[in-house]
C-alpha cells in the first residue's frame, strides 16, 4: 500500500478516525447490539425478525463507517461484505413484512431465501477478494484449502447430506447452494488463515464471523433434511446474528486500518501444523468415503455413488498434486541450494585468488616485479636472528643523476630505465643473493655467505653492468651507479634489520664522495650522521632561541691600512658544544634552514653596518649560499632589507663561491635575480676564488665586481714557496685588475704575506694579521681607534679609518 497522507482529504474525518482508533465506536456498536440481541431473544415472530433486521442494518452501518474511515487494504472486498450484510438485512426485513401481513405467501419466502443466497454469494465474493491480502494465495495454499474443503464436504456428506434425503421444496437450496456455499466459505476461511499467517484482530474477527456463518448454514441444513423447512434449529438465528455482529465488529476494530497486502510471496513446503491438518482432513475425507461405501452396500443410491466416486477421485488427485507440488518445490529449492553453493564456491575461489594477488602486491614492487622493502626486512630479520649465521653483506645501490633523467625525459623513460637496471642487477647477482627495490632508484641486495672481498668484486661487476648505456629510442643515457656495502658478522654485533638498512644507506651516501663510487660502512659514518642529526635538530631551534650572532672581520686597504669594508660571519652558540660555521653551515644548507638563517644574517648585517657606513664609509659583505639564490623572492628580500636599514645598495656586497656562482648563472631565473640585485648597486664577490673550477676564463663571463682570492694561494706567498706560486697570483691579480674588478686577498696571517701582496699591488686584504672576526661592538671600536696595527705598519700614521672618503668606495 502506498501512503498518501495528503490525499486523504475527501473523507479525512479526523474525529471519526480518532474515535475508531480509540475503540469508542466499536464499544458503542457492541453496546447498541446488546438491547437488539436481548430483544431478539425475548420476542418471537415478526419482532424477532425486526431485531434481526436491525442487527444487520447496524452491522451495515458499522461496516460502512469502518471501511470508509479506516481505509483498509482491498476496500472493495469489504464493500462486498457490507453488501452481503445488506442482503441479510433485506432477507430479515422481508420476513418481517411477510409475518406482519399475516399469511406467508410463497413468493415472499422465496424472496427472502433468494436474498440469503445473494448474501452468501456476496460473502464468498468478498472473501475471495480479501484472500489477496496475503499477496495472492500460493499454489500450495489453494491446494490445501481445496483439500480441506473437499474433505469437509465428504464428512458433511457422510454425516448429513447423503444420509437424510429430505422432501423436496427446498432441495435446490438445501442440497446444492447451501452446502456448496458453506464449503466455499469454509475454503476461503481456511485459505485466508493459511496464507495471511498471523492475522490482525480485525481479520481474526472476520474469520470467526465466517466460521459462525458456516455453522449457521450447517445448523440450518441439518434440520432441513428432516423437516423439509429451512427454519433451522432454535439457535440458528443467534449464530447468524453472531456472524453479522462479528462482521461489523471487524470493520470497527482499530486494527483494520493496519491491514496491508503482504509483499513477499512465500511457498509453503510443509509446515508442521499444516501437515497435521492435511493428514487429519485426508483421513477424515477417506473415512467418510469408506463409511459411505459401507452404507452404500445396504441400499445403493446412484447419486451417492457418483458423489463418492467423484469426491474420492478429486481428493486423491488433490493429494497427489499437492505431493507433486511439494516435491517440485523441494526440487527447486534443492537446485537453488546447489546453485548457491556453486556460486559460493566460485566466490571463495575468486577471493582466494584476490588474496594471493594482494599478498604478491604487498610484497612486490609493481614496476620491476622485484621483492620490496617489506620482504627484504622479513628476510633480514630471519637471517639475523638465526643463531650463528654466516657472514653476509647488505648492499645499497642507487643511480646518480637518475632524478635528473626522470625530470628531463619523463617518468616513462625513468621507469623503463629502472626495469632495465633491475634486470642487469639480477644478472650480476649470484643465486644466493636477494635483490629488492626499496624506493625510486634505490635497490638493495642481500648477499648471504659472502665476505667483504667477494662483495667488493660483486659491487664492481654490478657497477659495470649498470654503467652500460641505456638506449632510449635513438639516444643513449648514462648513469653513474653507487654502491654502499654493509658487512654483517663478527666481531661487530648483529644489527637489527632496520639498523642494517640504515647503515647500508650511510655507506651508500659515503659512496657519493668516494673515488670508485663504492663505500663500506664504518662506525664513523654513523657518528657523522648522528652529529648531522644533532646539528640539524639544534639549528631548527637556533633562530627562535636567539642563539645566532654575527662576527665582523675587517677588510683593509693594503696601501693605506684603512678599513674599507667588513665581512659578516655567522656564529652559533648553542648551550652545549658550539659548532663552527664550516660544521653547521653545510647542515643548514642541506636541510634548507639556510634560507631563514641567511635572511636573518642579511637583515642583521645591514642594520649593524648602517652607522659604520654613514660615519666611515665602510661597506658590509654578506655570504650567500646557492640555495638562497635559488629562492624566487631573494631579490625582493635584498631590496626590502636595504630599504628597512636605509643602507644604499653600493654599501652591500654579496659573497658567493665560484661553483655556486657558476650554477647560479647557468640557471636562468637565479641569474636574472642576481642581475636585479646588482641593478640596486649591490656588488657581487667571488668567494674562495681558486678553489673551485679555477678557470680564469670564467672570470670574463661571471657577473662579479670583486674577486676574493682564497687563502690557500696567499699562504703560498710564504718564504720557501717558489717563484711559480708568485707568478700564479700575479697572473690572477693582473687579470682581475685588467678586467676592472677589485681583488681581496683572504687569510693573510703574516707580515711577509702582507708585504708580498703589497709588492704584487693587491689592493685589499683580510686576515688574522689585521684582525680576527669580532662582535659588532668590538668592530665598531676598531673603527674609532687609530688604524689597525698591522695595516698601519707600512701605511704610515695617517692610515686610520677616516670619515667617508672617495677612496673607500668601490674602485671600479
Ligand atoms: P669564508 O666566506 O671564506 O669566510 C672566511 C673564513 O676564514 C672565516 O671562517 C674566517 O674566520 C676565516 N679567516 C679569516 N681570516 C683568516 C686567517 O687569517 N686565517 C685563517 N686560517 N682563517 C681566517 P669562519 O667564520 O669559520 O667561516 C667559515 C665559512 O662559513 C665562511 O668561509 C663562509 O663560507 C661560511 N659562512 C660564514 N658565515 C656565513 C653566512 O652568514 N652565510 C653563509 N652562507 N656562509 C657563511
Ligand atoms: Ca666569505
Ligand atoms: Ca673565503
Amino acid at each position: 500500500m502506498t501512503h498518501r497522507p495528503v490525499a486523504r482529504t475527501p473523507h479525512d474525518g479526523g474525529a471519526v478516525r480518532r474515535w475508531i482508533g480509540r475503540g469508542w465506536l466499536l464499544w458503542a456498536y457492541l453496546a447498541l447490539n446488546v438491547p437488539l440481541v436481548t430483544g431478539m431473544i425475548l420476542t418471537s415472530d415478526a419482532p424477532t425478525y425486526a431485531f434481526r433486521s436491525a442487527i444487520a442494518v447496524l452491522a451495515v452501518v458499522a461496516l460502512a463507517v469502518g471501511v470508509w474511515w479506516q481505509r483498509p487494504a482491498i476496500p472493495d472486498g469489504w464493500w462486498l461484505l457490507a453488501a452481503a450484510t445488506v442482503a441479510t438485512a433485506g432477507a430479515a426485513s422481508v420476513q418481517v413484512a411477510t409475518l406482519l401481513s399475516g399469511s406467508p405467501n410463497g413468493s415472499s419466502v422465496t424472496w427472502a431465501q433468494d436474498l440469503l443466497v445473494l448474501s452468501l454469494i456476496l460473502l464468498i465474493a468478498g472473501l475471495t477478494r480479501l484472500v489477496r491480502l496475503s499477496g495472492g494465495a500460493s499454489a500450495t495454499d489453494t491446494l490445501d484449502a481445496l483439500l480441506v474443503a473437499l474433505a469437509t464436504f465428504l464428512v458433511l456428506y457422510w454425516l448429513v447430506i447423503g444420509s437424510i434425503r429430505g422432501p423436496s421444496g427446498v432441495s435446490l437450496l438445501a442440497e446444492v447452494v447451501y452446502p456448496l456455499g458453506a464449503i466455499a466459505l469454509f475454503t476461503m476461511a481456511v485459505l485466508m488463515l493459511l496464507s495471511v499467517g498471523v492475522p490482525t484482530v480485525a481479520i481474526g474477527l472476520l474469520l470467526v464471523s465466517v466460521v459462525a456463518r458456516v455453522a449457521t448454514i450447517v445448523s440450518l441444513l441439518v434440520p432441513a433434511f428432516t423437516t423439509g423447512s429451512l427454519l433451522g434449529a432454535g439457535y440458528t438465528p443467534y449464530l447468524g446474528a453472531a456472524a453479522t455482529i462479528l462482521l461489523g465488529a471487524a470493520a470497527l476494530h482499530p486494527s483494520l486500518a493496519a491491514t496491508r497486502v503482504r509483499r513477499e510471496r512465500r511457498e509453503n513446503l510443509v509446515a508442521r501444523p499444516r501437515v497435521l491438518l492435511f493428514v487429519v482432513m485426508a483421513l477424515a475425507g477417506l473415512t467418510a468415503l469408506g463409511a459411505k461405501v459401507m452404507e452404500g452396500e445396504q441400499g445403493n443410491n446412484p447419486t451417492d455413488v457418483a458423489v463418492l466416486l467423484v469426491g474420492g477421485s478429486v481428493l486423491l488427485l488433490l493429494i497427489v498434486t499437492r505431493l507433486g507440488v511439494t516435491a517440485g518445490i523441494a526440487q527447486r529449492s534443492a537446485t537453488e541450494l546447489a546453485r548457491r553453493s556453486d556460486d559460493l564456491a566460485s566466490a571463495v575461489r575468486e577471493q582466494e585468488a584476490l588474496q594471493r594477488q594482494l599478498r604478491h602486491q604487498a610484497m612486490h614492487d609493481p614496476l620491476t616485479g622485484l621483492p620490496n622493502r617489506v620482504v627484504l626486512v622479513e628476510r633480514l630479520e630471519w637471517v639475523l636472528t638465526r643463531p650463528g649465521h654466516r657472514p653476509l653483506i647488505l648492499a645499497a645501490i642507487d643511480l646518480d643523476r637518475f632524478n635528473d633523467v626522470n625530470d628531463t625525459y619523463g617518468h616513462l623513460v625513468g621507469d623503463s630505465i629502472l626495469v632495465k637496471a633491475s634486470h642487469r642487477l639480477l644478472d650480476a647477482t649470484p643465486g644466493q643473493g636477494m635483490l629488492a627495490r626499496l624506493v625510486g632508484d634505490r635497490f638493495a641486495v642481500l648477499l648471504e655467505d659472502t665476505g667483504l672481498d667477494e662483495a667488493r668484486q660483486w659491487a664492481e661487476r654490478a657497477r659495470q653492468a649498470l654503467r652500460q648505456p641505456y638506449r632510449m629510442g635513438d639516444q643513449e643515457l648514462f648513469l653513474e651507479p653507487r654502491v654502499g656495502l654493509l658487512p654483517i658478522g663478527p666481531p661487530r654485533p648483529a644489527p637489527t634489520a632496520t639498523q642494517a638498512l640504515r647503515d647500508a644507506d650511510l655507506a651508500l651516501r659515503a659512496a657519493r664522495n668516494s673515488g670508485d663510487r663504492v663505500a663500506v660502512f664504518s662506525p664513523e659514518l654513523l657518528t657523522a650522521q648522528t652529529y648531522f642529526n644533532r646539528l640539524s635538530n639544534g639549528l631548527r631551534r637556533a633562530l627562535a632561541r636567539d642563539e645566532l650572532t654575527l662576527d665582523y672581520q675587517p677588510v683593509v686597504d693594503l696601501a693605506t691600512g684603512r678599513v674599507v669594508s667588513t665581512e659578516a660571519l655567522l656564529r652559533w652558540n648553542p648551550p652545549g658544544a658550539p659548532a663552527t660555521p664550516s660544521e653547521f653551515i653545510p647542515v643548514a644548507e642541506q636541510t634548507g634552514m639556510i634560507r631563514p638563517i641567511g635572511a636573518w644574517v642579511l637583515r642583521t648585517a645591514c642594520r649593524d653596518a648602517r652607522p659604520w657606513y654613514d660615519r666611515y664609509g665602510v661597506a658590509v659583505s654578506v655570504n650567500v649560499s646557492a640555495s638562497q639564490l635559488d629562492e624566487p623572492g631573494f631579490d625582493n628580500l635584498v631590496e626590502e632589507v636595504l630599504r628597512e636599514s636605509g643602507l644604499p645598495g653600493s654599501a652591500l656586497m654579496l659573497e658567493i663561491t665560484e661553483s655556486n656562482l657558476i650554477a647560479t648563472t647557468s640557471a636562468r631565473e637565479a641569474s636574472a635575480r642576481l642581475e636585479r640585485i646588482r641593478s640596486l648597486g649591490v656588488r657581487v664577490a667571488i668567494d674562495d676564488f681558486g678553489t673551485g673550477y679555477s678557470s680564469l676564463s670564467y672570470l670574463t663571463r661571471l657577473p662579479v665586481d670583486v674577486v676574493k682570492i682564497d687563502r690557500s694561494f696567499v699562504q703560498q706567498l710564504d718564504p720557501g714557496h717558489g717563484q711559480r706560486q708568485w707568478a700564479f697570483i700575479r697572473a690572477i691579480l693582473h687579470l682581475v685588475e685588467s678586467m676592472g674588478l677589485q681583488a681581496v686577498a683572504e687569510g693573510v696571517e703574516t707580515r711577509e704575506q702582507a708585504a708580498a701582496l703589497r709588492e704584487l699591488r693587491c689592493p685589499c686584504a683580510q686576515g688574522f694579521l689585521f684582525a680576527k672576526p669580532m662582535p659588532a661592538d668590538a668592530f665598531a671600536r676598531t673603527l674609532t681607534s687609530p688604524a689597525l696595527p698591522e695595516a698601519r705598519a707600512r701605511a704610515g700614521p695617517s692610515g686610520s679609518a677616516s670619515r667617508r672618503t672617495a677612496t673607500s668606495r668601490r674602485a671600479a
